[in-house]
């Protein structure tokens, strides 16, 4: 029998009031089912939304360096579980055990930068244009946040949403992919153990059309926190302008790798290969395309293809695998249709393109490396975002053609040159067009203090991570306090 599991909402582990349930099966091996959680409706959302709402109240007046106290032991609790943690999201989405300890240690990062932000949350006082009066504008806590999150960081893109939401007095409802609910209601455990107080943070399992849009449509739901397609994020976009709510997006990604003539060869060739296939390509920030100057194109593809040849794909919770399996059926497929389509147009498949059987392989949803050349910047596996292991190669003839190539999608999320030449390194920090840049290193690697996002089609202007994403969980709120004992009048009486 697979273990069953509950929503938390007002304080209880509780079903789905319809009774129904989903399972969830590890993708290395679908026989094997992780668990099964409840399958919820519109009527669960209701409740999770009245009882955080209900803690707000309560919550929004405790000082944030008491939230902090909570942060701090959050970090430690999930310090100490890691290693299960880690073990336990393998299982369940696949990626390899280094990945997912990187994942759960970037949760613990943004625990111990929220403990510390309780003790700053830091207000302007500014001075007054009029005699004896004290001019200031403060941060304060919104109310309910909806966070709706994707499968490929089940840890680290829930704790970038929730710690900052709660840190700063905003309660909960969180509903996580299908594919990660595991991992969601360990956090939610966890978060629970630290000591968060009932019905602040309250898990809502279930499917985006119909959990995702409750909570997006809900009128008490002041603000919404999503990371995942750019498809939902625009229907998410458009439905929340009902209720005018506040709505962070973070969205697709295409995005690219340029190697320069001067670049060191051996670098890239790292680079390329984890930010083209690290989490079997399904990562916001995967590296989707490769542009080479036309000067090293032959000597680096060859040293690419060889690379590639040799990557171990296999249970990612075996010692000794660099690829797992694409998280579901539904995302092979996905896989399997670009293969075709870069066929169809005219690109050259040079490693992979195929569904992957063999010795332990053969009950997962396991997809080659694969690698396309003669990409042109017109084709589909050019221009869009494909979420799997698949790699398009684009020359260029210089770095400003390069930049062109690079900046040609509609999406804007990360970027990486590799270069030696000082004056090209700055060239492209400047004219890219994307969120975050790499120099000498990979599309990879973001760290929990520094800003998160991307521009044109990735986002809506909003960061996570950092201080930043303290600026979408909190409202500016403006006080002017007239000590004078007459009326004053801004404007006029002093000019
Ligand atoms: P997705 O299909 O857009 O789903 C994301 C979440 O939204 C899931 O929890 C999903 O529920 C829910 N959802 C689906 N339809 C909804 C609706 N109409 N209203 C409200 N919620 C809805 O994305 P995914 O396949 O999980 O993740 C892959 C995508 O995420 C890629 O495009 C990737 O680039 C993007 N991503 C972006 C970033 C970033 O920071 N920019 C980071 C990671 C991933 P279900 O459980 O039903 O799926
Ligand atoms: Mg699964």
């Amino acid at each position: 029998m697979a273990q069953k599991f509950q929503n938390f909402i007002n304080g209880k582990w509780v079903d789905a009031k319809s009774g129904r349930a989903f399972e969830n099966r590890n993708p290395a091996n679908w026989e094997e089912v992780v668990g099964t959680f409840p399958k919820s409706g519109k009527e669960d959302v209701d409740e999770a939304v009245k009882a955080a709402r209900a803690a707000f109240e309560k919550w929004r007046l405790v000082p944030a360096p008491a939230r902090s106290d909570i942060m701090r032991k959050l970090g430690d609790l999930m310090a100490r579980r890691k290693e299960e943690l880690a073990r336990e999201m393998t299982r369940e989405m696949g990626k390899v055990l280094a990945e997912t300890r990187g994942d759960v240690q970037e949760g613990i990062d943004t625990a111990y930068y929220a403990a510390g932000e309780g003790r700053r949350l830091f207000g302007k006082t500014v001075p007054s244009e009029l005699p004896n009066k004290f001019a200031m504008s403060m941060r304060v806590p919104i109310g309910v946040a909806g966070v709706i999150t994707p499968w490929n960081f089940p840890m680290a893109i829930p704790t970038w949403k929730i710690f900052p939401a709660v840190l700063s007095g905003n309660t909960v409802v969180f509903k996580p992919a299908q594919d990660t609910p595991k991992t969601a209601t360990t956090l939610v455990e966890i978060m629970m153990e630290a000591g968060i107080p009932e019905a602040v943070v309250n898990i809502v399992h279930g499917g985006g059309s119909e959990v995702g849009t409750a909570i997006v449509g809900h009128p008490d739901v002041d603000l919404v926190s999503f990371t995942g397609s750019t498809v939902v994020g625009k229907q998410i976009s458009k439905d929340a302008a009902e209720t005018l709510k506040r709505v962070s997006l973070e969205l697709g990604g295409k995005n690219a790798q340029i190697v320069m003539d001067d670049a060191d060869l051996d670098l890239a060739l790292d680079g390329v290969l984890w930010g083209a296939f690290g989490t079997t390509g399904q990562r916001c920030t995967a590296t989707s395309r490769l542009i080479l100057h036309d000067k090293i194109y032959e000597k680096f593809m060859s040293m690419l293809v060889d690379r590639t040849k040799k990557l171990k794909l296999g249970d990612g919770l075996k010692a000794g695998t660099d690829v797992g399996p694409c998280v579901n059926e539904s995302q092979r497929k996905t896989v399997e249709s670009y293969v075709e389509v870069g066929k169809k147009e005219g690109a050259t498949l040079v490693v992979g393109g195929a569904a992957a059987k063999g010795d332990g392989l053969s009950k997962g949803w396991f997809h080659e490396p694969t690698i396309f050349t003669d990409v042109t910047p017109a084709m589909r596996i050019a221009k869009e975002e494909i979420f799997g292991p698949i790699l398009s190669v684009l020359r260029a003839k210089s770095l400003e053609d390069a930049i062109r190539t690079l900046n040609n999608t509609i999406y804007g999320l990360s970027s990486s040159v590799y270069t030696r030449d000082v004056n090209k390194a700055f060239t492209a920090m400047r004219d890219i067009q994307a969120g975050i840049t790499y120099i000498n290193a990979s599309t990879i690697g973001a760290e929990a203090h520094l800003p998160f996002g991307g521009v044109k089609q990735t986002g809506n202007g909003h960061r996570e991570g950092g201080w930043t994403v303290y600026d979408f969980f909190t409202e500016w709120k403006t006080v002017y306090v007239d000590y004078s004992g007459k009326l004053q009048r801004a404007q006029i009486d002093n000019y």
